[in-house]
C-alpha cells in the first residue's frame, strides 16, 4: 500500500512508527525521503547497524523487541528515542542501574494473554507501572504498548486492544501519554480502540 493511502487511513490519529526489521537501509531511506522519520527495530544489533550507517539522517529510533540482558549496555550506548517493549519490573530494575540519562520507556502488556507473546499480564500492569516509577529514577515512563491478539477473529483482536487502552486511561493520572498498539494487519480496528501510536512493517514494503 502506497504511504500516502496508509497516512489518509491514520488520518492525523496516531503516529507512525516504521519498523524496519525486516528490510535493508535502503528502504528506510526511501520512507525517509517521503517524511518519515521515526523507525522501530527489534534486535539491537540491527539498531546498531541501521543507526551508524544512517547516522547522517534526522531519525527517531524506537526499540521495540525482546531485550537480552547481555545487550542492555549496548542498547544505553545507542540512546534510542524510546524503548517501546519493557516487560518487566525486573529487566526495568536492569536497565534502570545502568542508565547515566533519562531513557523514555512505555510498559508492554501481554493483553492477549498468549504464551509466545513478551509482556506483563494486564491484571499486574499498573502495580508494575507504578513500582516502575517508584524505583526507576532513570526510566521515564510515558505509557504502554501491546501486540493485538494472534486471530482471525475481529472480536478477539479488539477485546485485547480494549484491555490495553483501559489500562491506558487508568493511567493516564500517573503520565501516561501515548498508547502504542496496531500493526501492518489490524492498525485502522486499534486507532478506532484508541491508539495514538501504530507500528507498521510489511504493508509498507508492498
Ligand atoms: C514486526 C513488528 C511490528 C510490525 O509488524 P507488521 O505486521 O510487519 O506491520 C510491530 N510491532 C512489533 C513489536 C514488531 O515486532
Amino acid at each position: 500500500m502506497s504511504l500516502d493511502t496508509i497516512l489518509n487511513q491514520i488520518n492525523g490519529r496516531a503516529r507512525l512508527i516504521a519498523v524496519s526489521k525486516n528490510v535493508t537501509q535502503n528502504e528506510v531511506i526511501s520512507l525517509y525521503n517521503q517524511g518519515l522519520r521515526e523507525f522501530g527495530e527489534n534486535r539491537v544489533q540491527e539498531l546498531k547497524r541501521k543507526s551508524e550507517i544512517l547516522s547522517n539522517l534526522d531519525i527517531k529510533w524506537h526499540f521495540i523487541g525482546r531485550l537480552q540482558s547481555n545487550k542492555i549496555n549496548q542498547l544505553i550506548s545507542l540512546h534510542p528515542s524510546l524503548w517501546q517493549s519493557c516487560d518487566s519490573l525486573e529487566i526495568a530494575l536492569e536497565v534502570n542501574k545502568r542508565l547515566n540519562y533519562k531513557l523514555d520507556t512505555l510498559l508492554q502488556i501481554n493483553s492477549a494473554k498468549e504464551e509466545s507473546k513478551q509482556g506483563v499480564d494486564p491484571s499486574d500492569a499498573i502495580e508494575i507501572y507504578k513500582d516502575i516509577q517508584n524505583r526507576c529514577e532513570n526510566l521515564n515512563l510515558i505509557g504502554v504498548m501491546s501486540i493485538g491478539a494472534n486471530s482471525d477473529d475481529e472480536n478477539e483482536i479488539k477485546r485485547s486492544f480494549e484491555i490495553t487502552k483501559n489500562i491506558f486511561d487508568k493511567l493516564k493520572p500517573q503520565g501516561a501519554v501515548i498508547c502504542s498498539m496496531g500493526m501492518s494487519g489490524d492498525f485502522n480496528l486499534a486507532i478506532e480502540c484508541g491508539s495514538n501510536m501504530v507500528r507498521l512493517g510489511t504493508i509498507l514494503y508492498r
